[in-house]
């Protein structure tokens, strides 16, 4: 009794679970983000990417520091996500959301965060390449790119415990159902914590 009062208690404090989702580009994360967005006003936050705050010196230390969840470097920009980020949208008692690649989860299950890890899959590459095509916003040499990616995320997504949740994205509307039903808890603990 006591021991899950202080369990709860310490949660409570750090604030709501963390999200992880990730997946190929084009398996549908945006759409189903934005529905989750739009159903739930003021559950979501986004941490902020450290990149435009710190010089290249500076962040380079903090990542040897270990105090990012991730970072990557585009085009010789430095980018990444700091722990402190996410905590900070922690604090405000927001689900953070991270939209993030397959190094970039790995990365994170070194670290004590905790969050739910949720991919988003397409039912087929054949799918995934129809709605690249259709929207439109790719060069052919960047889908080819991106399908190539798409692959290899589709098979180690299936390995065994590395995410919580594994959302075919078909239906839309199953997809999305199949999201908020791993969301609850943590939609419900924020929405307590605003109550009372
Ligand atoms: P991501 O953010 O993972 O790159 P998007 O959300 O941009 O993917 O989705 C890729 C394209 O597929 C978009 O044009 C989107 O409208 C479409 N799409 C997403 N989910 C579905 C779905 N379940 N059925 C049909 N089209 C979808």
């Amino acid at each position: 009794m006591y021991v899950r009062f202080i369990s709860r208690f310490l949660s409570a404090m750090a604030g709501p679970r963390p999200v992880v989702m990730s997946g190929p580009s084009g398996a549908g994360k945006s759409t189903l983000l934005k529905k989750l967005l739009k159903e739930f006003d003021g559950v979501f936050g986004f941490s902020v990417s450290h990149y435009h705050y710190v010089t290249r010196e500076v962040m380079q230390a903090d990542v040897a520091k270990g105090e990012f969840l991730e970072n990557a470097e585009f085009s010789g920009n430095m980018y990444g996500t700091s722990k402190a980020a996410v905590q900070a949208v922690q604090a405000k008692n927001l689900i953070c959301i991270l939209d993030i690649d397959m190094q970039g989860v790995k990365n994170i299950k070194r670290t004590d965060l905790n969050p739910i890890y949720v991919s988003i899959q397409p039912p087929s590459m054949e799918t995934l390449e129809k709605r690249l095509r259709d929207r439109k916003t790719e060069s052919e040499e960047s889908l080819q790119k991106r399908l190539h990616a798409a692959k290899v995320d589709m098979e180690i997504s299936k390995e065994p415990g590395l995410f919580d949740v594994l959302i075919i994205n078909d239906d839309l509307d199953l997809a999305y159902g199949k999201l908020k039903d791993a969301l609850l808890e943590e939609i419900q603990k924020v929405r307590d914590t605003n109550n009372s």
